[in-house]
């Protein structure tokens, strides 16, 4: 089972686009995938249809049985997505108070780890969607995952708070002997944008080891696939955001994601 996690701390700059981009591409190719709605705003969950503030089951389940995950819990919370090969652990908006709840309670950080720990035969690929916030659900998605994707909207300022916040990630993994490898995505990438082309250049500068050789660019469809609620390589198997994903993707595969090793 391979873990990876997409995280930043900024909103709006593709995760939940990535989780289920890619998500899709895999279940192309024959993979059985989760994907895993760790942000209480739900946005994956409510890509796929379900309402995060009417769900009686959730990811929050996980957390209400102190360090502990009971026998056979997550495969219960997992449900259909309408696309074969891709199922979801939705969220609800009851995960917002997690924060609150879980100070000081033993074995916290790595309930989502226990919980894949049971779905190890069921699934290829676990995809982890997050919060931009950096709290106890952040700290469960760094424990379980073998891989960090970060993607970062290539905008004015968009180094601003990165390195700050990789920073953190990495002093988080530390302390959890998690050895994650991270890899960076340059997203709603515009050529045609100054703003665009000046913070590849800066990205390229500044994390050529970790920066993805390539870009995921602007392509409305997106948005049309989450309105339909679909995975959007089912919308449409080639457009240029679809193409870019399907790189990614093998890039993240074969270990051949680095700008400079190009
Ligand atoms: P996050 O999960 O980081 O908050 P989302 O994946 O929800 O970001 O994307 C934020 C918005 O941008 C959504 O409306 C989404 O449809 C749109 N979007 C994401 N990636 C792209 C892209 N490559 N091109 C165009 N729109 C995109
Ligand atoms: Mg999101």
């Amino acid at each position: 089972m391979r873990i990876w996690a997409v995280a930043n701390q900024k909103g709006g700059v593709g995760k939940t686009t990535t989780v289920v981009t890619m998500a899709g591409l895999l279940a192309e190719q024959g993979r059985r995938v989760l994907v895993v709605d760790l942000d209480p705003h739900g946005s994956l969950t409510s890509w796929f249809g379900y309402d995060p503030d009417n769900l009686a089951h959730s990811v929050f389940d996980l957390f209400q049985h102190g360090g502990r995950v009971p026998d056979g819990l997550p495969a219960q919370l997992i449900v259909e997505t309408g696309t074969d090969n891709v199922s979801l652990l939705p969220a609800s908006t009851a995960l917002a108070t997690l924060e609150r709840k879980m100070v000081g309670v033993e074995g916290m950080g790595l309930i989502v780890s226990r919980a894949l720990a049971q779905l190890w035969d069921d699934f290829d690929y676990v995809l982890l969607d997050n919060t931009p916030s950096l709290g106890v659900l952040m700290v469960n998605a760094l424990a379980a995952a073998q891989h960090l994707i970060v993607p970062v909207q290539t905008e004015f300022l968009a180094l601003k708070g990165l390195e700050r916040m990789l920073h953190t990630l990495q002093m988080i993994m530390r302390s959890q002997k998690n050895r994650l490898a991270f890899t960076i995505v340059p997203t709603l990438y515009d050529k045609r944008t100054q703003a665009s082309v000046r913070s590849l250049n800066e990205l390229r500068r500044t994390y050529p080891e970790e920066l993805w050789r390539f870009m995921i660019p602007v392509d409305t469809r997106f948005r049309d696939a989450s309105e339909a609620g679909v995975v959007p390589s089912r919308l449409d198997r080639d457009t240029q955001g679809v193409r870019a994903y399907r790189r990614l993707l093998q890039d993240l595969n074969e270990g051949t994601t680095s700008w400079a090793g190009k």
